[in-house]
């Protein structure tokens, strides 16, 4: 049986709880939740970001937190008894600003050398001279394509440009394992192109935003392809397999047969939740969360029935009010744009009027097909 160790008490969400665990083979690793600074709303919280580190010949941190929480994780770290300054080695999990803030800090405190996917580089810098129907050709490659509005977003510049100026040291590419830990990299698109898990000891995954407890991440689109296949590394993502809902439901299937063994995950969110600490096989949970996408293909051609409907009022019918509320809106839409499009790549709906997202369903029910492959 697992045993978590609290080192820390925090809130019932998770935020500034330290747990310690040892694998079987007596790795171990500290469990940090760091706060976010998104409102958590009694409708809906996230919990905090959970960042994770493995002591050893090289103190590694997989994951950073969210950006500006340098000061939370900093004596989290010491409470744990770690210096910043001793962190040797950053896992980051993928580039968004809830995973891979405070980078320039912890590497001006520590000289870490930095292990992300090999689109991770791409995927920080700006890119001012492509446009191809960017919202924000003047954010970075993670960002181009963000929908939320300014007000929203406004926050994230700093962190932004500090991030474009760091070095990858050590690009992943599938299947690469670290020298000195027994962890094995498996590369997991879907959530984001740069996503990747880190398999320790055959036993624990850190999954980061791709496999979460209770919730599932926002797949990224197939549109955002087109927006950012000059940005992508030469020759990935050719095959459109870096974004959308296909791409993530390969690296969930990816998960069950390269995870099989492993038999806790460790989570980007979530990890402790309502007071208590949520145990998952990934295998399992990955499989739980394919069904789930095939539930949500079908549930949105039941919506769809005869009608021809646009993103808002298929997400209305969708989602409950509390998920709309507020920025829910544009993550409710863009939640159904990805499953519309697995669909009409499937031939189960197509566009209506393909300038503002109307569609209608074929009648065609190509998607259990397609679902059973993961069977
Ligand atoms: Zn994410």
């Amino acid at each position: 049986m697992h045993k978590f160790e609290i080192i820390q008490q925090g809130k019932p969400n998770g935020e500034g709880v330290i747990l310690f665990y040892r694998t079987g083979k007596g790795t171990e690793i500290y469990c940090l939740g760091v706060p976010l600074h998104y409102a958590s709303g009694e409708d809906w919280d996230l919990g905090p970001s959970w960042c994770y580190v493995i002591p050893g010949r090289k103190l590694t941190l997989v994951d950073t937190g969210q950006f500006d929480k340098y000061d939370l994780l900093k004596p989290m770290l010491k409470q744990a008894g770690f210096d910043v300054k001793d962190v040797k080695r950053v896992i980051v999990t993928h580039g968004h600003e809830d995973h891979d803030g405070n980078l320039t800090d912890i590497f001006k405190a520590s000289g870490a050398e930095l292990w992300a996917h090999f689109a991770y580089q791409n995927m920080i810098a700006y890119y001012p001279g492509i446009d191809d129907g960017a919202n924000r050709p003047d954010f970075p490659g993670s960002c181009r394509t963000c929908v939320m509005p300014d007000e929203f977003n406004k926050n994230c510049r700093r962190y932004q440009s500090d991030r474009s100026l760091i070095k990858i040291d050590n690009p992943v590419k599938n299947g690469e394992t670290l020298p000195d830990l027994k962890v094995r990299f498996i590369l997991t698109p879907g959530h984001s192109p740069d996503s990747l898990c880190a398999i320790l000891d055959e036993e624990i995954v850190f999954g980061g935003d791709t496999l979460l407890p209770t919730i599932t991440p926002h797949p990224s689109l197939m549109l955002e392809y087109l927006v950012n296949k000059r940005v992508l590394p030469e020759g990935y993502g050719d095959r459109n397999d870096a974004y959308g809902l296909a791409a993530y439901i390969n690296s969930l299937h990816t998960i069950e047969v390269e995870c099989a063994g492993a038999d806790l995950l460790l989570p980007g969110h979530r990890l402790f939740e309502h007071g208590s600490i949520n145990y998952l096989k990934p295998a399992e949970r990955a499989k739980e969360v394919i069904y789930f996408h095939r539930e949500r293909c079908e549930n949105i051609l039941k919506i769809l029935g005869s009608r021809i409907l646009n993103l808002e009022e298929i997400s209305v019918e969708l989602f409950p009010p509390r998920l709309r509320k507020g920025w829910g809106k544009y993550m409710a839409r863009r939640e159904v744009m990805s499953h519309l499009e697995l669909l009409a790549d499937l031939g189960d709906v197509e566009w209506a009027d393909g300038k503002n997202f109307t569609s209608r369903a074929t009648g065609q029910r190509g998607y259990n097909s397609y679902f059973d492959t993961f069977n």
